[in-house]
């Protein structure tokens, strides 16, 4: 079971604490999360979801997962099925309350007539323009639509004929009646249902108008009982017209669900829009939902992230009731802290240079002993043979005296192994260095005489004769922004296209031969790896998770 998930105060524990205490709602809390089924889920989502399960699951409650089906235009199965798993791969259970709006198509229906009946709303002819015109502005109140007498009957015909098909998208649509000099532009007669002669993924041809948002969504919470109705702070102003709407259709104002707004996840160098993400995906800017640079989950998953990870930032960024932009610093810093932990350490050799031993026998091949991890323990071997690669930025020909890695006539350690000395670097006609010539020290080894000689720099290496050839992907931040980080309104144009960089030729030990996707690793002094899923025995493929360096820790230690 997932571990507390929320802050141990915020300000919705509070608000819920007091609801107890007062004996609001008898039967314990119920919550739920209600994406609506039109993408793929991404980081954002996560805050909204560890809130609603993690609050449900510490009050001992229930958390409801529906899929706000609404609009039929934009929804599709391949969104709800990537949805259910993103969700139970973060951790969390609807057990058996897996709903949907459009299971209470009917019930709306019949809400809907009532208002009509009740003189409570009414069907308008006018035009989508000539409704935006007539609305207002935040200054000035506004008009009332030349429809909006029409009488119960009248209502009542048009709106039956309205769902028996008979008229076009758009000629017609049900309106609330409230108030057009509401101060609230939202509740200035707001449309309450509309024509779309399209396909529902899941109720097909059997409806061709379709309650909007603002009136399916209170009354779907309302209808399952829950309690806490937990949304980000634009629905603020939405509020009085769901208690309008709960009220007119008469539900019990004691057992109605009380609406708590949270501030939206917002992080730098990050696009948290479902439209934006899906843009990024359909205009072809990144290769799929899961690319490993989208923010989604399936694209954090892929990217290595874990959903351990996932929680623990989200508990880290708790709840407010003030909107913020968050450091993506902070996520890698959680990712990081999470892979520090688990994963275990090999050598990687990212931009290979050959190295000749040239005292080192042909031939012979020697194992060393590594550790797997600095405090889990383990130990693997690791061969040593004549040819090794190690990295390119690990020898300098002109070294600064500060550079304590390989240099000619300089000493480095190879870790878990010998000293070696740089006697010549091989030059092709062009003058690129094309391998090194060096020497070792026999003695320098563990348990050898010489194996506590101090040398400044230990640098990773790997077997030329047994490393596996692998596939390495780096990632930089999918957009760039100024130094707030703020994403720009033209994010497509902020795209960065170096953002993925694939070396082809990276060298790894070989006891990774076998293993699969999802697999993580520390690459040594590189970062934070994982085996990619286009990975196999024949092509090793890696994913880079985050780097080494913590930018965040640092910052909050000052
Ligand atoms: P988007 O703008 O990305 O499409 P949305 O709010 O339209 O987001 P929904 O599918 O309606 O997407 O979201 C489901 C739930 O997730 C809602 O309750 C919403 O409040 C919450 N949510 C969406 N984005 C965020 C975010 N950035 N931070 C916190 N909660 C979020
Ligand atoms: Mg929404």
């Amino acid at each position: 079971m997932p571990e507390i998930l929320t802050n141990p105060s915020n300000f919705i524990q509070n608000e819920i604490n007091d609801d107890i205490k007062n004996g609001r709602y008898g039967e314990g809390i119920h919550t739920r999360f209600p994406p609506e089924p039109n993408g793929y889920l991404h980081i954002g989502h996560a805050k909204s979801i560890c809130l609603n399960f993690g609050l449900a699951e510490q009050y001992g409650g229930m958390c409801n997962l529906r899929f706000d089906d609404t609009n039929p235009v934009k929804e599709d199965v391949e969104y709800v099925d990537s949805i259910k798993a993103d969700v139970k791969w973060l951790g969390f259970s609807w057990a058996d309350r897996m709903y949907y709006a459009s299971d209470y198509f009917g019930r709306l229906y019949e809400y809907a007539v009532q208002l009509i009946q009740a003189g409570k709303a009414y069907v308008d002819d006018s035009t989508a323009e000539e409704i935006r015109a007539m609305r207002g502005t935040l200054t000035e109140a506004g008009k009332e639509s030349p429809y909006r007498n029409r009488s119960a009957a009248e209502n009542m015909e048009l709106f039956t004929r309205m769902k028996n098909g008979e008229f076009a998208d758009g000629e017609k649509v049900l309106r609330a009646r409230i108030d057009m000099a509401a101060a609230n532009i939202n509740m200035r007669d707001p449309v309450i249902y509309r024509i779309a002669h399209a396909a529902h993924h899941r109720t097909g041809d059997e409806w061709c108008i379709y309650p909007m948002y603002d009136f399916a969504h209170p009354l779907s919470d309302a209808i399952e009982g829950i309690t806490h109705s937990i949304c980000t702070l634009e629905f603020e102003d939405h509020r009085p017209l769901y208690d309008w709407l709960l009220e007119a259709v008469g539900l019990d104002v004691a057992a109605r669900p009380r609406q708590i707004e949270f501030a939206r996840l917002n992080l730098t160098n990050t696009v948290t829009s479902k439209r934006k993400l899906r843009q990024l995906v359909e205009e072809g800017y990144v290769a799929g939902w899961d690319d490993p640079r989208m923010p989604t989950i399936s694209g954090l998953r892929r990217r290595g992230y874990t959903s351990a990870a996932i929680r623990a930032f989200c508990r880290e960024v708790g709840v407010a009731k003030a909107n913020s932009l968050v450091d993506v610093a902070m996520l890698e810093h959680c990712i990081r802290d999470d892979l520090n932990n688990n994963a275990d350490r090999i050598m990687a050799v990212l931009r290979p240079l050959k190295v000749v031993i040239t005292n080192y026998p042909e031939g012979q091949k020697e194992y060393m002993l590594a550790e797997n991890h600095p405090f889990k323990g383990g130990h693997r071997y690791v061969p040593f043979t004549r040819e090794l690669y190690i990295e390119q930025e690990d020898f300098m020909e002109e070294a600064p005296k500060k550079f304590f890695r390989l240099k000619p006539g300089g000493e480095v350690r190879l870790k878990h192994g010998y000293i070696i000395k740089c006697d010549e670097a091989v030059k092709d006609a062009e003058g690129n260095i094309i391998e090194l010539h060096c020497s070792y020290d026999p003695d320098s080894k563990t348990g050898g005489e010489t194996a506590n000689r101090k040398v400044k720099g230990t640098i990773h290496w790997v077997s030329a004769e047994d490393a596996l050839k692998a596939e390495v992907r780096l990632y930089d931040y999918l957009i760039e922004t100024d130094e707030k980080g703020e994403v720009p309104a033209d994010f497509l144009a902020a795209v960065n296209q170096s953002s993925l960089e694939v070396l082809h030729d990276a060298r790894i030990e070989p006891s990774v031969r076998l293993t699969g996707e999802g697999t993580h690793y520390q690459f040594l002094r590189q970062g934070y790896y994982v085996v990619d899923k286009d990975s196999c025995p024949e092509q090793l493929v890696f994913n880079r998770v985050v780097g080494l360096k913590d930018s965040w820790a640092k910052a909050k230690k000052g």
